[in-house]
């Protein structure tokens, strides 16, 4: 998060004079305390000022980068999870190519008849399937895709740096979320390394993209 100038200001004269009152600081400022309200606001929903009634600003000692960290540890799955795309376990290979193409991802998940998940296809998976086999459509996914019990999943609650972990560590694209029933793991959504490369640029452009 960009601080103006401003809000630099206000945040030396805590630092200096803490525990300090609005009105002192706007008085510091040579400014109104309503004009510095917004300002106050800002600096302690974002955590760099902590306001005590009747005592005034104090400064939380937090910097930046420790309030960015604050803020990335409590984000969850599901704040994040985008759309999964599901291909059923009778599909040929040829269609499922036809699918990632279509849905422009690069891991597909695979059900089976309850819509429960069963496996997963990555790209190198389909084209691994590919190589020197001359009839695509003739061979189902069920026999090529990775599968259960051997699939890394996250759940909708589980916090989003956890299933970032989980791609880190098993070098793998995506990971379903899931959501337990019955009859299996039902899939709600998906979180990919593409997730966790549009958050960096939003957390550092403050943009939704
Ligand atoms: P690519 O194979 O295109 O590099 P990945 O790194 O995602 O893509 O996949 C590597 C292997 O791991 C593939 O065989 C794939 O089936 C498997 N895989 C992908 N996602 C998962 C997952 N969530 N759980 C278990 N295995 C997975």
């Amino acid at each position: 998060m960009e601080l103006s100038k401003r809000q630099e200001q206000i945040i030396e004269i805590v630092k200096g004079n803490g525990p300090i009152t609005g009105e002192h600081i706007a008085d510091q400022l040579n400014l109104t305390r309503a004009t510095l309200r917004p300002d106050l606001a800002i600096l302690t929903m974002s955590g760099f000022l902590d306001a005590r009634p009747r005592v005034g600003y104090f400064f939380t000692g937090k910097n930046g980068s420790e309030l960015l960290t604050e803020q990335i540890r409590k984000y969850k799955v599901h704040e994040f999870q985008q759309v999964p795309i599901a291909v059923k376990e009778s599909v040929s290979v040829y269609d499922a190519i036809s699918t990632m193409f279509l849905e422009d991802v690069g891991t597909l998940f695979v059900v089976d008849e309850n819509s429960c998940l069963t496996g997963v296809l990555s790209r190198k998976d389909l084209l691994r399937a590919s190589i020197g086999q001359k009839d695509l459509s003739s061979v189902p996914v069920h026999i090529i895709m990775t599968r259960m019990p051997n699939i890394t999943v996250c759940r909708r609650e589980d916090l989003l740096i956890d299933a970032a972990y989980k791609l880190i560590t098993k070098q793998i694209d995506g990971l379903p979320v899931v959501k337990d029933t019955d009859a299996g793991l039902e899939i709600v959504g998906r979180i990919t390394k593409t997730t966790m490369t549009r958050l960096l640029v939003e957390l550092t452009t403050d943009e939704q993209i």
